[in-house]
């Protein structure tokens, strides 16, 4: 790794690669995200009623998602809007585990919930707006559940990277990283997808990092094209908004994919994820490269 970068995050020193710590796999029942397998987290911004998740759950099981993310407790930004269905959430979110096997990601949202949250979800997200909750971030990572941590929409790399320490250094060292765009002067799109950022974090950090196109474009249009540059920067899966009938959702409508765009992404995917070397692999390879041409001299 460059030096500069080793001075510049000097802070958070469990979360970089060394030798001896190239690449976390983060254990999820019978899978783990940050190996060689792509995983793919789909569902609904919010749970809503029992038939759309469940319906949304099998559709993006048989589609080859192993996760299926709903939120329950949900930050929004007016104090009108539907904040989701808090324990009835997670129990449809339970039901629809049980029916699928898919495993659960919700989001936590307040210290209180912890426990309950962790009881029922398999993956602990802390959201964009809780990244630098340190409370509660601790709060999470004591449970030893898995820890999906979104970017703040104002964080650095390094705010990032702060936040994951708190994780490890409260003794759990399972955390996976989300680039979910950031603020920027650029208004035509909700954030500002850092591609560039996915690609730092695999050269700097040992965790697996994933892209979240929805949130870091705000229009479904932009979804596919955006999940594709993910994987192509290095991503190790992708968390996508899909929805029965995306014009009624009661949250991210506009950036969820129906079911028929969502299998269409899904196919058009297929060739991109084939092709993704892991950059573990990448580096792995450039060394064998340099002695070889080394030992030719
Ligand atoms: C979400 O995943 O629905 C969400 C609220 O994400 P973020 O925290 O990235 O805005
Ligand atoms: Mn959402």
């Amino acid at each position: 790794m460059r030096e500069s970068w080793l001075e510049q995050f000097a802070e958070t020193p469990d979360v970089l690669i060394t030798p001896k710590r190239e690449r976390t796999l983060v254990p999820v029942r019978d899978f783990v995200v940050g190996g060689d397998e792509f995983i793919t987290i789909a569902g609904p911004c919010s749970v809503e009623t029992e038939r759309q998740l469940l319906v949304t759950a099998e559709h993006v099981c048989r589609a080859g998602a192993r996760v299926l993310r709903g939120g329950a407790f949900k930050p929004r930004t007016s104090p009108y809007s539907f904040h989701g269905l808090g324990l009835e959430g997670l129990k449809l979110l339970a039901k629809a585990r049980e029916e699928t096997g898919l495993a659960v990601v919700t989001e936590v949202m307040s210290e209180c919930d912890v426990e309950m949250v962790a009881e029922y979800a398999d993956i602990l997200q802390i959201g964009s707006r809780s990244m630098e909750n340190y409370s509660l971030i601790e709060a999470a990572a004591r449970t030893g559940r898995p820890i999906l941590l979104k970017r703040g929409m104002v964080a650095t790399i390094g705010d990032l990277l702060r936040s994951a320490q708190f994780v490890l250094s409260n003794g759990n060292p399972h955390v996976i990283l989300c680039e979910r765009g950031i603020r920027t002067f650029e208004t035509a799109m909700r954030n500002t997808f850092d591609a560039a950022g996915i690609a730092l974090l695999k050269e700097i950090t040992h965790l697996p990092v994933i892209a979240d196109p929805s949130h870091a474009s705000g229009y479904r249009d932009l979804v596919p094209p955006l999940a594709r540059i993910g994987i192509a920067a290095g991503a190790d899966g992708l968390i996508v908004e899909v929805h029965p009938d995306p014009d009624k959702a009661w949250s991210d409508g506009e950036q969820s994919l129906n079911f028929a765009e969502f299998d269409a992404m899904m196919d058009d995917l297929a060739p991109w994820i084939a092709l993704r070397e892991p950059s573990w692999g990448r580096r792995h390879a450039a060394e064998a490269r340099a002695l070889e041409a080394v030992e030719c001299l």
